[in-house]
C-alpha cells in the first residue's frame, strides 16, 4: 500500500464526511492505494457513528475508538502501529489542512528521501494569540533540537517514512515534538513543505493556553531525556561534584584562613560567624543531594525494559 492517512479526531463530526471525500478525491485522482485510519479520540458527541456510517461504503477507511479521550499523541501512536502505507501521512480533522498536499508530501519521501517532512502553515488563520506564541515556541524548540529548517514543528500535517512512525512512540503530548523525537532516533533527513491553512470549520480548538506552558515543560523533558536518559548521572553527578567540591574547598579555606590568624596572633572570626560558611554548607548539601539523585536515575533507567533497545538500520 503506498500511503497510510492517520487522523486522531476528537469531537469533529461534522468534519468527518467531507474531510473523507476531498481525501479519496485526491487518493482517486493520482492513483495511489491508500487507507485512512480514523483514531476516535473518546469523542462524546456522534463521531463514532459518523465513522460507522463512512464505513459501510468505504472499506478503505479503519476506525478505532478510544474509550476515553487520552490526547492526540496517544491517538497518533495507534494510528502510528496500525498504518501499513510505505508513507504515513497524518493531519487534523478539522479541514485546517488540505489533502489537497498530499501527492508532494508523498513525493518528497518517496524521490527525495527525506524521512520525515514538516508542513509549514506560513500563511495561518488563527487568532493573533495563538501565533505569536507559537513563532517563540519554535524558535526555541529549533534552537534546542539543532533542527534549524523547521519553522512549524507542532504542525499536524507531515508525512513519514514507514520505519520512522515504526520507531517512535508519541506519549503524553509530545505530538508537538514528533521532529525531535525522530531525529533523537536517527532520522535526519527532515525537510519542510508549506502548506495551505484553512480556518477552523466546524467545532472549536481543543487546546487552550495551558499548551504553552505544558509545552515548554514537555520541550525540557524531551530535551533531557534523549540526552541523559541513558546516562542521568553524567548530568546530576557532574554538577553534584562541582557543587560539593566548591563548598568543600571554601570550608577547607575558612579554617585555614582561621588557623594562619590564631598562629599569627591577630584576631580572627568564628568560621560560624561568617557568610560564606554557610554558603559553603549548601552547596556540599545541594552537591551531595544531585549526586544521590544521579545514583538513583542510574538504577532506574539500568532496570528499564529498554535500556538496550536500539534502532539497527541495517545488517549484512
Ligand atoms: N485532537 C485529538 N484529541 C484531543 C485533542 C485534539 O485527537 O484530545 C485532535 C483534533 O480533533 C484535531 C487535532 O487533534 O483533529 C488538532 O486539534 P485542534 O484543531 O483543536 O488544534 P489546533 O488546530 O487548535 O492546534
Ligand atoms: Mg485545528
Amino acid at each position: 500500500m503506498d500511503i497510510s492517512v492517520v487522523v486522531p479526531l476528537f469531537n469533529e463530526e461534522e468534519s468527518l464526511p467531507e474531510l473523507t471525500d476531498w481525501i479519496r478525491r485526491v487518493m482517486k485522482q493520482h492513483n495511489f492505494s491508500y487507507e485512512i485510519i480514523l483514531v476516535d479520540d473518546g469523542s462524546n458527541d456522534s463521531s463514532w457513528k459518523v465513522i460507522q456510517q463512512l464505513k459501510l461504503s468505504h472499506e478503505e477507511i479503519i476506525g478505532i475508538k478510544f474509550r476515553r479521550n487520552y490526547g492526540k499523541s496517544a491517538a497518533l501512536n495507534v494510528g502510528f502501529d496500525a498504518a501499513e502505507g510505505d508513507v504515513v501521512i497524518t493531519m487534523d480533522a478539522d479541514l485546517q489542512d488540505s489533502p489537497d498536499e498530499i501527492p508532494e508530501l508523498y513525493d518528497r519521501v518517496v524521490n527525495q528521501g527525506a524521512d520525515l517532512v514538516s508542513g509549514w502553515k506560513q500563511k495561518r488563520y488563527d487568532p493573533l494569540t495563538k501565533t505569536i506564541p507559537t513563532k517563540l515556541f519554535n524558535s526555541v524548540t529549533r534552537g534546542m533540537s539543532g533542527i534549524h529548517n523547521l519553522h512549524d514543528f507542532n504542525c499536524g500535517l507531515k508525512a513519514y517514512k514507514k520505519e520512522v512512525v515504526k520507531s517512535i512512540e508519541v506519549y503524553g503530548e509530545m505530538h508537538r515534538y514528533i521532529p525531535v523525537l525522530a531525529k533523537w532516533a536517527g532520522f535526519i533527513n527532515i525537510q519542510e513543505q508549506i502548506v495551505q491553512h484553512y480556518p477552523r470549520k466546524y467545532g472549536t480548538t481543543k487546546f487552550g493556553a495551558g499548551r504553552f506552558v505544558k509545552g515548554f515543560l514537555d520541550l525540557l523533558s524531551i530535551f533531557f531525556v534523549g540526552k541523559f536518559g541513558k546516562r542521568p548521572m553524567h548530568f546530576f553527578g557532574t554538577i553534584g561534584v562541582l557543587s560539593f567540591l566548591i563548598g568543600f574547598f571554601i570550608t577547607c579555606y575558612l579554617i585555614f584562613e582561621k588557623l594562619m590568624s590564631i598562629a599569627s596572633g591577630s584576631v580572627y572570626r568564628n568560621v560560624t560567624d561568617q557568610p560564606l560558611f554557610y554558603l559553603s554548607l549548601v552547596a556540599i548539601l545541594i552537591g551531595t543531594q544531585l549526586f544521590l539523585t544521579g545514583f538513583i536515575a542510574e538504577l532506574i533507567s539500568r532496570s528499564s525494559s529498554d535500556r538496550n533497545r536500539y534502532h539497527i538500520e541495517k545488517v549484512i
